[in-house]
């Protein structure tokens, strides 16, 4: 089987000191937790900005910060920048203004669902603006796929040739308000993936462990962090650290290699 690409989402759009102490906020907190985590076995570190009262931002000056601090620190990382929903303005203009930055990928949702107090809008117009931007800075878009349709249309834009194969998935499993993270609808969404795809997947909350289990046995790759879920179990603080050693213990049990980040550019074509 392939060695497994550990993607680690330290920050995420909700998480603060107050939820979790441990949140890394600032570009130097996000790159030391990085940087401890990649001596783990991370190899792309999923990057969101945040702003000086630990609110989500799109601001491309706050993303340049964590990318020169990675670039300090001299950090052998895949850099991927989300273009979430939460940052502020809904807007492609908004969204992808992180988009020129020095960085190998960049996240896209490829339609809406809900998350759990919002909507995770991403109109058809918004998500092909987004994907021109990044095809025009050679970066690459990690499809994060909230629920079954978002597949379905990421086929279509192949089809379309807006996309451009071979394409790699983020199944986000369990976000209250979209897909459950069942077993059973992993299975499903990983076998309707389009062929030569690569894919990984992260499982929210509860729905952690079997998600991540499941991505080690089937051959996919997988993602955590404090953006995935706020505790270890139930009771029980989470770090990044905490996280991605246990995902490195898991792996190790189930007779998964980790890759590197230059293996893991290999796998993904970057
Ligand atoms: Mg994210």
């Amino acid at each position: 089987m392939e060695k497994l690409i550990i993607t680690l989402a330290c920050t995420g759009n909700v998480p603060t000191k107050e939820l979790n102490k441990t949140t890394p906020i600032t570009p130097e907190e996000i790159v030391a937790d990085l940087k401890e985590c990649c001596e783990l076995g991370v190899s792309i570190a999923h990057l969101h900005a945040r702003d000086e009262d630990q609110q989500p931002t799109h601001s491309r000056d706050q993303y340049k910060a964590i990318l020169d601090e990675i670039k300090n620190q001299k950090l052998n990382v895949i850099t991927q920048l989300s273009t979430g929903a939460r940052g502020g303005e809904n807007t492609a203009e908004s969204r992808g203004q992180m988009l020129d930055l020095d960085c190998e990928m960049g996240s896209l949702a490829t339609g809406s669902s809900n998350f759990p107090t919002s909507v995770n809008a991403n109109s058809p117009q918004l998500v092909e603006a987004l994907v021109k931007k990044m095809y025009t800075n050679q970066i690459k878009p990690e499809i994060e796929a909230f629920d079954l349709a978002m597949i379905s249309n990421a086929k279509r834009m192949l089809k379309k040739g807006k996309l451009k194969g071979p394409l790699h998935f983020n199944l986000v499993m369990g976000v209250p308000g979209s897909i459950e993270g069942s077993c059973r609808n992993l299975m499903f969404m990983v076998e309707s993936l389009p062929e030569n795809s690569t894919w990984s997947v992260c499982g929210i909350g509860p729905t952690q462990i079997p998600m991540i289990t499941m991505g080690i046995l089937l051959g996919g790759h997988i993602r955590t962090g404090l953006e995935d879920t706020l505790h270890y179990t139930k009771g029980v603080a989470a770090t990044n650290k905490m996280l991605v050693e246990r995902v490195v213990r898991l792996a190790k049990e189930l007779g998964r290699e980790i890759a590197t980040p230059d293996e893991a550019r290999k796998i993904l074509g970057l």
